[in-house]
């Protein structure tokens, strides 16, 4: 039998234009899938309605097609165009399975309880919950109910849940005592980014993840539901972030570093392209040069494993 087609993913967050940091990661992710002949899908990840706005969708199109990047589903590419938000259906169908595994349970916890300033915390700052509102009894949440609209959470076990990253290696997390348990769906009913990804990746034939690093500390949890729903894992590859110059991640803040911006202040996308390329350990001088030449020069091992200071 042959080598199953790499398939691989864009998934921006339209909460902004898309910046520096965006398109590093975008490169390379479709470096890493066309150098291994693979296809590309185009989803938009914005479920959160108070971030995310529908005219900056149009905008990550234009952002990509200006980087020189294609893509084979997904937008104008063809096929639907993916927005996570119009996928509420497949998530909540997602949530019965788990609901039916008996691991699911209302929190009514407020903001103010979850991030009490003794509440431990994992290495990336997220909080890592008490499990407050895992042994309310029925009538305990009935009360709560009445009151306040819950969250829903997954109960997680004492499991090591590890993989090996293309890029970082192999990483494990004990998913009780590192990460606790996690929410699929908020109070206001807007799924969680953790159940999305996997129900997309999974259902898209998603086979290649490549993003930034900060995602990696969410992979145990992505890979503990992909087998509690049946889905197999993809290959990770977790790349290192941009930093600005005084060590602070790239963000979507700096608004002079959006890919609108710096086309507006005349920088062409074979100049930038030269510079993140260079950055990446492509090519030996920081020249331009198109996103489609780099293809055959892709490799993972040439890239930097840990964060860089560009611009
Ligand atoms: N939508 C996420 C972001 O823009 C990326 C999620 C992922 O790659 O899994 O940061």
């Amino acid at each position: 039998m042959g080598e199953k087609t790499v398939r691989g993913r864009f998934a921006p967050s339209p909460s902004g234009r898309m910046h520096l940091g965006n398109a590093w990661s975008a490169l390379l992710a479709w470096l890493a899938a066309r150098s291994a002949g693979g296809e590309m899908v185009l989803r938009l990840e914005d479920l959160d309605p108070d971030r995310c706005k529908p005219h900056l969708c149009d905008g990550v199109e234009e952002d990509l097609r200006w980087l020189g990047l294609d893509w084979d589903l997904g937008g104008s590419a063809g096929g639907e165009t993916f927005y996570q938000s119009h996928r509420g259906e497949l998530y909540r169908a997602a949530l019965e399975v788990l609901r039916g595994r008996d691991l699911l349970y209302p929190c009514f916890c407020t903001r103010g309880q979850l991030h009490a300033p003794n509440a431990p915390h994992r290495s990336d700052g997220e909080v890592i919950y008490a499990g407050t509102c895992r042994a309310l009894t029925a009538e305990e949440r009935e009360a709560r109910a009445r009151l306040r609209r819950p969250a829903l959470r997954i109960r997680v076990p004492e499991e090591e849940v590890g993989f090996v990253d293309r890029l970082q290696g192999p990483y494990r997390e004990n998913l009780a005592r590192d990460c606790g348990d996690f929410i699929l769906r908020r109070s206001d009913g807007v799924y969680a980014y953790q159940l999305a990804v996997v129900v997309d990746d999974a259902l898209m034939g998603v086979n290649q993840v490549v993003r930034g690093s900060d995602l990696l500390g969410s992979t145990p949890r992505q890979i503990w539901l992909q087998g509690l729903l049946g889905f197999e894992p993809p290959e990770y590859a977790h790349v290192p972030l941009l930093c600005a110059p005084d060590g602070r991640r790239l963000s979507k803040r700096e608004a002079d570093l959006t890919l609108a911006a710096l086309r507006g202040a005349g920088t062409t996308p074979e100049a930038l392209v030269g510079r993140l390329a260079h950055a990446a350990g492509l090519i030996d001088r920081p020249e331009p040069i198109r996103a489609r030449e780099l293809i055959p020069l892709f490799s993972f091992d040439r890239l930097p494993r840990a964060d860089i200071t560009i611009f």
